[in-house]
């Protein structure tokens, strides 16, 4: 089934509508959390002092043959939509587009020239997304049952967020928090994150769980003192507390905690760098993000390569999309998904999807639908011209 076309498109969502008052302003919206860029004040408050580029979200449209069309998201807008219109898209036009592992392949090694990762995953991840969509259309399957069909009828859904009160009313059972401090707020924001997970233990008691992502804050030092302070509070795991690319100071942080799980992988780009964490067993969990990463076919390979490795895989924001859900359903290494939430504090679930009609938690848990592809649910009229 040939490619007739790739074109880089907008999806423009209808608007959400609540239909009650949020309680409060969201986490997301309010909380300092600690960050790479901590150690300049100027910027410190607020992720969205610096992250913001104005890029947005962007999406791949493939159309074969046939006139069946998928679609994938990612993010970095305008940058991502010059490298699928002006490199990959030019390639793949003509290329059959059911045989994704040659395509995922070969965009992995046409990107070498300036590299695969960072940018370039995004754009790979967007055009893997949109391909698998198109095949699931056309051969009228859900994504899950090309992979080799459900593993499980439902998964367990942890929260990630600084809500707590409101996840324990809407029935999760484990907790992810963002970590407010860092090296850059010394002891005394070590004292504070201390005190947030102890107040945190005492609110959720014993029966659930807790885990603490750090968002490339941190260094080796740091961690271990943290780790060592939160042993009494029996922290699930302890996420992303290192620069991505830093694979030496990884090796020391597994060498000086042996006995703490240790998670990461969400910047990490393409499926080498999980190769490397698996052979040297860096981390326990790998956490690739499914739009970021290369898409569905490099988390696959991941899995599969953690499967055999004997350790397990969570996807960064898995249950945020259609696609984690759809990867996390049919895989074996993966035992949970994780469960972002954003919107303030009463909205329900069902009313803060990202697309209309998606699948959400209930009572801590997700089950899917067998719409065929992604069953993404999106109607071609909402597809635009790309505009950044
Ligand atoms: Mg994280």
């Amino acid at each position: 089934m040939k490619i007739t076309s790739i074109d880089v498109v907008n999806v423009k969502l209808p608007p959400r509508e609540f239909s009650v008052a949020p309680r409060r302003e969201s986490w997301n919206e309010t909380d300092e959390v600690a960050n790479p860029m901590s150690w300049y004040s100027h910027v410190k408050r607020h992720r969205s002092l610096w992250t913001n580029t104005g890029w947005g979200q962007v999406w791949a449209k493939v159309t074969l043959e046939d006139g069946t069309w998928g679609l994938g998201s990612t993010m970095h807008g305008r940058p991502v939509a010059a490298i699928i219109e002006d490199h990959l898209a030019p390639q793949l036009v003509g290329q059959d587009g059911f045989a994704i592992e040659r395509l995922a392949d070969m965009m992995f090694r046409m990107t070498k020239f300036y590299g695969s990762t960072g940018l370039a995953s995004y754009a790979i991840s967007a055009i893997d997304l949109a391909l698998w969509d198109a095949k699931g259309k056309a051969l009228d399957q859900p994504v899950y049952s090309l992979l080799g069909g459900k593993l499980k009828e439902r998964i367990y859904c942890y929260s990630t967020g600084n809500d707590i009160d409101w996840y324990q009313a809407v029935g999760f059972s484990a907790h992810k928090l963002a970590c407010p401090y860092g090296p850059a707020d010394g002891l005394d924001g070590l004292r504070k994150n201390v005190e947030l997970i102890a107040k945190t233990r005492e609110q959720v008691g014993d029966a659930c769980e807790i885990m603490l992502d750090c968002w490339m804050a941190f260094d080796v030092d740091y961690t271990v003192r943290l780790a060592e302070a939160l042993r009494p509070y029996r922290v699930k795991w302890i996420e992303e507390c290192l620069i991505p690319e830093d694979f030496a100071a990884h090796a020391e942080l597994r060498a000086r905690l042996p006995w703490q799980t240790l998670t990461t992988g969400e910047h990490w780009y393409t499926h080498v760098p999980f190769q490397y964490a698996l052979k040297h067993d860096l981390v326990d969990i790998l956490q690739p993000d499914i739009e970021w990463v290369g898409g569905l076919t490099t988390c696959i390979k991941i899995a599969h390569a953690a499967e055999a490795a004997g350790k397990k895989v969570i996807l960064h924001a898995g249950a945020r999309t259609p696609y984690g859900q759809h990867f996390s359903f049919a895989m074996a290494a993966v035992p949970w998904i994780e469960y972002f939430i954003g919107a303030p504090p009463g909205i329900p679930l069902s009313e803060s999807t990202w697309l209309p009609g998606m699948a959400y938690a209930v009572d801590g848990w997700l089950e899917i639908a067998d719409a065929p592809g992604f069953g993404l649910g999106i109607e071609e009229s909402w597809i635009e011209p790309y505009a950044s």
